[in-house]
Order: structure tokens, then C-alpha cells, then sequence
């Protein structure tokens, strides 16, 4: 097996799941804490589960020099939430299913549409957020 090396991580994505309306309300009140916290691209907000992941979730979109920040935020802020925090390297089923981490309990995953490669490993965007707190 060859060695990878980080560089191919292009950012990293933080999918905040919920379920049922008291989750809801949890993971609306974690976004804004994100929000006001961390620059990142917040993706939009999915009240119903979209492929491969099998329930309700939003996306943070994140550079690779806030993972050392955001992760352990959201590993003491998530309450009960599930969050799944995976690289974006161009390897999108690596990447989901066997180079994750699991933040709360760990979820299923919708294994057969995840591509084996991409043609280029997705970068986190622009930050759409505007922090006025330290996390
Ligand atoms: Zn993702």
C-alpha cells in the first residue's frame, strides 16, 4: 500500500444529522453556533434525506487548517447528534466509508452511490459564514 500524503485532502466535510423535530431544533441551534464561530461554507438545509446519507442532515464545508479547531468543537457541542466528518481526497467512497470518523453514533450509508473516484477532490468554497465569536 502506498502512503498518502495530506495534500490530497482537498477539505473536509462535518454532515450534521437529525431526526424528528426535537433534533431539528438541536442542529439549527449548532449551525448558528457554527456560524458565529468558524469561516466555512455552510451547505443548504435537507429536511429530507438525500443519497448516500439516510436521514435528515445540513453540511459544513470545511478547509483543512479548521479541522483542528471545528472537529473538537463539534466533538463537545454536538449534544446527541450524529455528525460524520470525512476527507474530500477524489476518492468519494474511500473518503465516506472506510477514512471517516464518527462524531455521536455512527449512521448507515447508501454504499453503492458513492463513486470509487472523482475527477477532482471537492474544495470547502467559500465561507458563507461571518464569525464574530472564538470558539
Ligand atoms: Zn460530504
Amino acid at each position: 500500500m502506498s502512503v498518502r500524503a495530506v495534500g490530497e485532502i482537498a477539505s473536509f466535510h462535518a454532515h450534521v444529522y437529525f431526526d424528528g423535530a426535537e433534533e431539528a431544533a438541536a442542529a439549527r441551534a449548532l449551525r448558528e453556533r457554527v456560524a458565529e464561530r468558524f469561516a466555512v461554507r455552510l451547505g443548504g438545509w435537507r429536511d429530507q434525506p438525500v443519497d448516500p446519507h439516510a436521514l435528515p442532515m445540513f453540511q459544513i464545508a470545511l478547509a483543512p487548517e479548521l479541522f483542528g479547531t471545528l472537529v473538537p468543537w463539534l466533538m463537545l457541542n454536538h449534544g446527541s447528534l450524529s455528525i460524520l466528518v470525512h476527507p474530500n481526497s477524489g476518492r468519494p467512497r474511500d473518503d465516506h466509508l472506510r477514512d471517516r470518523i464518527w462524531i455521536g453514533a455512527a449512521l448507515p450509508l447508501a454504499e453503492e452511490v458513492l463513486p470509487e473516484t472523482e475527477d477532482e477532490a471537492e474544495t470547502a468554497g467559500e465561507p458563507n459564514t461571518a464569525p464574530t465569536l472564538s470558539p
